[in-house]
């Protein structure tokens, strides 16, 4: 019997993080992280090891399937690939033909593969590629970008050279990236201090050695008081402040009245301990990095909590600085050729975006725009309709706020196409599946990881697909040639590698030995004495003109957030080591270690309701209610009550997750319309429930 080892990347969430399988006669034995990147420390999280689980898995998706029922009900056809994929481009032809190539917009959930999917997007001559990202990361994307004009991606997270770690809208030790617990965990082994600010006694808040329960919702009340302490006690980087920051004074003047004692009454945190706070971040700067958080579609001000968040790592000195958040490397700072992309093998599309974003919003990145403004145009047809939606490893049924709401707006979709490797409730509401290989199972185009030290890396099936199920590639490039875009239409990943790796002294074969190719032989820390920053001035801009002429601020008066009325509470969700999002609680290994969610509820809050541990409760908003099992716990703010996202399963086909748990966004009537438009976000904890005893 042979031992094959195979260097791939991991697909159980967004991170993907570098893996070494084991494969024995076609078979998964192990899985681990690589043992070639050190801060991988050969090691997985639970959702990772969970991949073998996910091959095996029999209620997956293993065919191409068209729809025969009405949408949602669940009468399908099994299909062959050259039916479903002629079936798709058949009906792509004829949407574009009656309303223009620009009707057409795909979804993805990010990640370092997406450059073969906004290339076919755009050779289809649409401009309507999106992400999921306004229900998650848009608030501080858009913050960093209006303060540093870089990208949130575009400084990393020192944290093995950290001195004090605040996380605030990151909870790192239950929302895994393997190498940053790992690097993390050795730094708080070296003394690093961890501050976690939560509504929430989190795994993180566990490791803390300062944990600050902040009032639901007034995070940036905290913030604004740390500016002013900061400032008024002459506790910042006043050197690099100088060289670096524009419009101080005006940051200055604007949080003269944000005081510890004022801050103290929003978030119920005292006033000397916010004071005791900032004076330890102050000795340990600039090694500080404040983490401006990662799924911060949350509130309201969401936005300006990010954006108060790089402000603070700036006034720090920790912007570009080793142990803080310096700026991370592209090939070209290594003298070497990056990828060539696919994107641009075909021409951009002139029209404009159908969400608005860089002619009616033109403070937003262009990227992927925001998602729930397309769905927006299926609806109303305005500025013009979308009438074809290709949603690719996205839920937005699971992810956005209001499913039924959101399937009215695809009811008025011609064409609904979901690419998923496991059932979702958007691939159910779809006019076609088209089952993509699990990530064991695939090859995916090469990618490049921006850092201190920038690599090339490849995602390589490490066992042949045991259904009938393709990769990403293959399944876009056979769209692409059935659509006529040749540039596309690529028969074999390796020439797919081949073109992406022209000009860059790689050659395939370079990343047998590891799963990546290393484009530095060590870490370069840039000097933010040598930094320009990409924004009008060259330095960090504390007024951000794109905003200012939309009429939006730069720096937002406080507004206190609403108290839930009398017998309510704010609805909040988060994220658990076991699972990811949606797609994993049908997982075998996974749904054995957690197989529903439970609604945490503060324990003063359920004896004043007799609720007691453990108890089925009734969730309930605008006549819709739902029952989960209650968890009293004293490690939660009194206003508000959780659960962890993702459960709440209707499918018939996912018999282990079905009628499991509670979904939060069916609570969230309305929520599609209550989003910032300063940072894009939508705001998914501004809405309340009432629990009750079930009787
Ligand atoms: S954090 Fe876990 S699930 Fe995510 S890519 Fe890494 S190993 Fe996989």
């Amino acid at each position: 019997m042979t031992t094959q080892q195979v260097y791939s990347i991991c697909g159980m969430c967004t991170v993907r993080c570098p893996i070494m399988a084991e494969v024995e006669n076609g078979e998964v034995r192990f899985l681990q992280g690589t043992p070639h990147i050190p801060a991988m420390k050969g090691s997985i999280c639970p959702r990772g090891a969970a991949g073998k689980a996910l091959i095996r898995d029999h209620e997956r998706l293993q065919a191409p399937i068209i729809r025969e029922g009405r949408r949602g009900q669940g009468k399908w056809r099994k299909a062959g690939w050259d039916e479903a994929l002629d079936e798709v481009a058949e009906r792509l032809k004829a949407v574009m033909q009656q309303h223009g190539a620009r009707s057409v917009a795909f979804s993805d959930r990010g990640g370092p593969f997406r450059d073969l999917h906004q290339a076919f997007v755009r050779g289809l001559g649409s401009p309507n590629y999106t992400n999921h990202d306004s229900s998650c990361a848009r608030n501080v994307m858009h913050a960093c970008k209006s303060l540093l004009g870089l990208g949130r991606k575009d400084v990393v997270y020192d944290f093995k050279n950290a001195r004090h770690v605040v996380l605030q809208t990151r909870n790192i030790f239950e929302a895994i990236n393997v190498q940053e617990v790992n690097n993390l965990g050795e730094a708080l082994a070296n003394g690093c201090k961890l501050t976690v600010i939560d509504i929430r006694a989190t795994i993180s808040a566990a490791k803390a050695s300062r944990f600050l329960l902040v009032r639901p919702g007034s995070d940036y009340a905290l913030n604004l008081a740390v500016i002013h302490e900061l400032l008024m006690q002459k506790l910042y980087d006043a050197e690099y402040a100088a060289r670096l920051i524009k419009d101080l004074d005006r940051l200055e003047e604007f949080v003269r009245a944000y005081t510890p004692e004022w801050a103290e009454t929003e978030t119920g945190i005292p006033a000397g301990e916010i004071r005791r706070f900032v004076r330890e971040l102050s000795a340990a700067k600039p090694a500080v990095i404040w983490h401006p958080g990662w799924m911060t579609a949350r509130y309201m001000d969401s936005f300006y909590v990010c954006r108060s968040i790089y402000i603070i790592n700036a006034l720090l000195g920790a912007i570009g600085a080793k142990g803080g958040l310096p700026f991370a490397n592209k090939p070209g700072d290594f003298g070497r050729k990056g990828l060539k992309k696919l994107v641009d093998l075909v021409p951009k599309p002139e029209d404009r975006r159908a969400d608005g974003v860089g002619w009616r919003y033109k403070h937003f990145d262009g990227g992927p725009g925001l998602a729930h403004l397309i769905y927006n145009a299926m609806e109303s047809g305005e500025p013009y309709p979308i009438k074809a939606y290709i949603a690719y490893r996205h839920d937005p049924l699971m992810g956005f706020p209001d499913p039924d709401r959101l399937m009215q707006k695809f009811e008025k979709l011609d064409l609904l196409v979901s690419v998923s490797f496991t059932w979702s409730d958007t691939a159910w509401y779809s006019d076609v599946v088209l089952p993509l290989s699990p990530y064991l199972e695939r090859e995916s185009i090469l990618a490049c990881k921006n850092g201190l030290k920038p690599y090339f890396f490849v995602r390589r099936r490490a066992v042949a697909p045991r259904f009938d199920t393709r990769s990403d590639w293959e399944i876009l490039c056979g769209l692409a040639k059935r659509m006529g875009i040749k540039e596309l239409a690529f028969e074999s990943v390796e020439a797919l590698w081949e073109h992406q790796l022209k000009d860059t002294d790689v050659r395939p074969e370079d990343f047998d030995a590891t799963g990546f190719v290393n484009l530095a032989d060590a870490p370069k820390y840039r000097k933010s004495e040598d930094f320009k920053f990409p924004t009008p001035s060259g330095k960090i801009e504390i007024i951000h003109d794109k905003l200012e002429s939309q009429g939006l601020a730069s720096l937002k008066p406080y507004e206190s957030p609403k108290r839930p009325p009398q017998g309510q509470f704010r609805l909040t969700f988060g994220r658990c080591a076991l699972h990811t999002q949606g797609h994993t609680v049908n997982n075998p290994m996974l749904f054995e270690q957690m197989p529903e969610n439970v609604l945490w509820i503060n324990d003063t809050a359920a004896a004043a309701l007799k609720i007691a541990d453990g108890e089925r409760v009734t969730v309930g908003r605008n006549g819709y209610s739902e029952t989960i099992a209650a968890k009293v716990t004293p490690f939660l703010h009194p206003e508000a009550v959780f659960v962890v996202h993702g459960f709440g399963h209707r499918l018939p086909v996912e018999s282990r997750a079905f009628g499991r748990g509670l979904a939060e966004n069916r609570f969230m009537q309305g929520g599609l319309d209550i989003w910032d438009p300063a940072g894009g976000g939508i705001a998914m904890q501004e809405h309340f429930v009432t629990v009750s005893k079930i009787r």
